[in-house]
């Protein structure tokens, strides 16, 4: 069997190291935040090249909380995409604003920044790009259309830790960045985790009070806050992590590499790497007017394969609430029924790689 992803390979690698890590906190007892949460913060922070970061328990909470931050709340319009995992939509729910759709760009499958302006009202307040699959969106002139109207970004960098957009970050260029790092992510915690990167101070000093009850203070309630803290394992198991991420990456972008290049020539099209971006390819996805049935093939020989995603946001029953119908977004419909995402790690062999391409030459 060629597995989809093998958390286990990547675990026996650094075992030592994380076993160690883990067994110094539960020594320390510093089980929810604590000073190795506070440690990965700054690294992170770092690695994102921003000056904060607010380490939270997920991905969603995350977002939710740099809604809040943003001050998006009910009565406000938050223009995104529909081509996502759902989490993105759902934070922009929580806060009681009301998502907006707009179409992706062919080549990257990220938010179109020509599709943007039409979509701004005099309610809009936010731009949430998703960084997909690794790939940044067009961060450019999203920034620029965002600060001729006066709105905020926030960047959905959940699939896109140490991504670039023309050598800076993921997180970094808009107002404040959303990773997640449950484990399946290219940087995933034993557990759930997440973070919000910014460099401004206020928004901070908001998140930090909101993840932990909205108290400064503890017992001293000034906001109406969350349990939204990180806990303290997830921060030490991190930590570790996060010294191997750049490893793990070149792996990953060496392995989409043998991928691309093995296809050349074959019926279905491999993902595009733009000229602005460095891709770390959380996932590696393929397209393919014959989805369904190579899914099948690959199916019968043991190739674990994903969809991601098989029904756009738009079209989900959890959102008819937002009014929108199947025609509304024709490229994100016609790419939702014609992408297949490859098995990708850091610890897929070369071997596996052109197996999984014999398959697909064979179909
Ligand atoms: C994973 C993911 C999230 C949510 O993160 P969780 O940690 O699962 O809550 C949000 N947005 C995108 C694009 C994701 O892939």
């Amino acid at each position: 069997m060629i597995r989809f992803v093998d958390l286990k390979a990547q675990y026996h690698g650094i075992k030592e190291e994380i076993d160690s890590a883990v067994m110094s906190v539960l020594e320390s007892t510093q089980f929810v935040l604590g000073k190795e949460v506070a440690s990965f913060e700054e690294e992170f922070a770092d690695y994102c090249q921003v000056k904060h970061g607010v380490a939270v328990n997920s991905g969603t909470s995350a977002l939710h909380l740099a809604f809040l931050a943003a001050g998006i709340g009910p009565g406000d319009e938050v223009i995104t995409v529909p081509n996502t995992f759902i989490a993105t939509v759902a934070a922009i729910c929580y806060t009681g604003a009301t998502p907006v759709f707009v179409e992706m760009d062919e080549k990257s499958f990220t938010m179109d920044p020509q599709k943007i302006e039409a979509a701004i009202t005099n309610r809009t307040k936010a731009i949430v790009p998703v960084h997909l699959f690794g790939q940044m969106a067009d961060m450019d002139p999203i920034m620029t259309i965002a600060r001729k109207h006066n709105l905020l970004v926030i960047e959905d960098a959940a699939q896109a830790h140490g991504a670039e957009y023309k050598g800076r970050r993921a997180g970094s260029i808009g107002d404040l960045g959303c990773f997640s790092f449950y484990p399946g992510k290219n940087l995933g915690a034993y557990g759930e985790g997440g973070l919000v990167t910014t460099n401004n101070p206020e928004y901070v000093k908001t998140m930090r009070m909101l993840r932990d009850w909205g108290a400064e203070t503890k017992y001293y309630h000034d906001l109406k806050g969350y349990n939204y803290r990180m806990e303290g394992m997830q921060g030490a198991i991190l930590r570790v992590k996060l010294r191997h991420l750049e490893k793990w990456i070149e792996a990953r972008r060496a392995h989409a590499a043998l991928y691309t290049s093995l296809l050349k020539g074959s019926s279905v099209a491999p993902p595009q790497e733009m000229d602005y971006a460095h891709h770390v390819y959380h996932l590696y996805v393929i397209r393919t007017p014959q989805r369904d049935a190579l899914q099948k093939a690959l199916q019968s020989k043991d190739i674990q394969n994903g969809i991601h995603y098989p029904i756009p946001v738009h079209l989900q029953k959890a959102h008819a609430d937002l009014g929108y119908k199947r025609g509304d977004f024709p490229l994100t419909e016609q790419v939702a029924d014609e992408i297949l995402s490859l098995p990708m790690y850091a610890e897929l062999s070369n071997a596996d790689i052109r197996q999984v391409v014999e398959a697909i030459q064979a179909f």
